[in-house]
């Protein structure tokens, strides 16, 4: 398995701590809204990658956080909670909010064939595990207090920013306008608030720094460690994690431990709206509730992003999940056609077995979606392998793509035609059995003449109106 690490810029090959283990941390959702497809696609190339680590044998603990305190509107610890805020504006109370977009949330993934995280850890039930991160960051003595916060201190660690390759010089001398004074570095950043412009905060909790809540990054170093021990295989995140929250995350956890604290990062790019990343502040974001409004299956969104390599900005448009959709429901009717002409063959043919391989090559080669999606149709277009070698390769693939196929069933089409033109279509149908054809041709043309095309399918042949 070859995975590019963005610490080191290179595709690296994956070598797990745990021979034959892979522990996994995501980072996830912030639960003050739904989450938008550009999210989304995010948690689809995790599933995607995790997915594919266990076809590479290896068994995979899969961590997720729930965010539900302490994510504040700004980057540098400036605006206010999203969770606060989310509430202030529905009337709400912040409790209420989590709890109904973390359903809202599951209900998503669900939908998109997401395998649920092994261990799904909310915040808020972990302020005691980061109170004492916190502590022990402050004995070895990282953080500093001011104006009743308290701080990480960049200047404590002598590799700060290593992940986005941050110039920490150039940042110094820079003139950024920092909003927070009481900063000793402006990158330094908070891990603990009781500061009094957050006074009408719900969520507080006693600490040693007095009744306060949680900094945002300190959850995931926290609960990650908890779960996954100090030392784990891989951590991702969309792309805009890198520079602030992942990096954050490192200082304060190699800082508290000493020692490496992540092997490998993944981080998957954004998916645009027009020329820009799509996001919530923006306005205009898409939920996976409106494309289910709009007719579209959840899987036509997840077929859209394997379409685009996870490293790779993917623009959404209509047009282009149009063309997700008639592709995957393409898909969709050819599985049909196979599972109405076989089962599965246990023992696949050596031409179908070099597919599957191409296509397993191809996904433990950095995750290659693309590359394994047209390994896929090659196979299914292949006249020289048997149905039932189709489908057990097909299904083998499908095993990471999630697209459902197993379960697959054609369409159903609403009944075409009267009683009549119905008669006379099986009666065609038994003209064509009885090899008459000239009247399976003559029925044909009088149909076409009361307005219908036949058609064609598993579930036998179909009256279509011609528009
Ligand atoms: P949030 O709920 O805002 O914390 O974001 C959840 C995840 O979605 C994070 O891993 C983000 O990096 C990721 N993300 C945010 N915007 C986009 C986007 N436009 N495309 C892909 N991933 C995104
Ligand atoms: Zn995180």
């Amino acid at each position: 398995m070859k995975l590019y690490n963005t610490m080191s810029r290179r595709i690296e090959d994956f070598v797990p701590i745990v021979p034959g283990h892979v522990s996994m941390y995501c980072c996830g959702p912030t639960v003050y809204n739904y989450a938008h497809i550009g999210n989304l696609r995010t948690y689809i190339f995790e599933d995607i990658l995790k997915r594919t680590l266990r076809r590479a044998g290896y068994s995979v603990k899969h961590v997720m956080n729930i965010t539900d305190v302490g994510h504040l509107t700004g980057d540098g610890d400036d605006g206010e909670d999203k969770m606060e805020k989310s509430a202030r504006e529905s009337g709400k109370t912040v409790w209420d909010i989590a709890e109904f977009y973390t359903k809202a949330f599951f209900r998503d993934e669900e939908e998109l064939d997401i395998i649920r995280p092994d261990i799904v850890c909310r915040a808020t039930d972990h302020i005691n595990d980061m109170i004492a991160l916190i502590k022990r960051l402050e004995e070895g003595g990282h953080t500093y207090t001011a104006g009743g916060n308290v701080y990480f201190s960049i200047d404590s660690i002598d590799d700060y920013g290593k992940l986005a390759r941050l110039n920490i010089d150039e940042l110094k001398s820079g003139a950024r306008i920092e909003v927070d004074s009481n900063k000793k570095n402006p990158k330094d950043f908070v891990l603990w608030f009781t500061n009094s412009k957050f006074a009408g905060q719900a969520m507080t909790w006693d600490s040693p720094w007095g009744r306060g809540y949680p900094g945002w990054h300190i959850e995931c170093s926290a609960m990650s460690m908890k779960y996954l021990g100090e030392h784990f295989d891989i951590h991702c995140g969309g792309i805009d994690a890198i520079p602030v929250h992942h990096t954050n995350e490192i200082a304060q956890s190699e800082a508290a431990t000493g020692k490496t604290w992540v092997n490998y990062w993944c981080h998957g790019e954004f998916l645009l709206m027009g020329n820009a990343k799509m996001s919530k502040s923006s306005g205009g974001f898409v939920t996976l509730q409106t494309l289910l409004d709009k007719g579209y299956n959840a899987l036509d969104y997840r077929y859209f992003c394997l379409t685009g390599h996870y490293r790779s900005q993917l623009r959404f448009s209509y047009e282009a999940l149009d063309a997700a959709k008639s592709a995957r429901e393409g898909l969709v009717e050819r599985v049909c056609q196979l599972k109405a002409e076989a089962a599965p063959s246990s023992a696949p043919s050596e031409k179908a077995a070099e597919y599957m391989k191409a296509f397993d090559d191809a996904m433990e080669n950095d995750l290659s979606a693309p590359q394994a999606l047209s390994m896929l149709w090659k196979l299914v277009k292949d006249g020289e392998v048997s149905s039932a070698d189709k489908l057990a390769a097909i299904y083998h693939m499908d095993e990471i793509l999630g697209l459902d196929l197993a379960k697959a069933e054609a369409p159903k089409k609403e009944a075409v035609g009267t009683e009549d033109d119905l008669k006379l279509l099986e009666e065609r149908t038994a003209a064509k059995k009885a090899k008459d054809f000239k009247r399976a041709d003559e029925i044909r043309d009088e149909l076409k003449r009361r307005g219908f095309n036949v058609k064609d399918t598993p579930s036998g042949p179909i009256l279509e109106r011609i528009e």
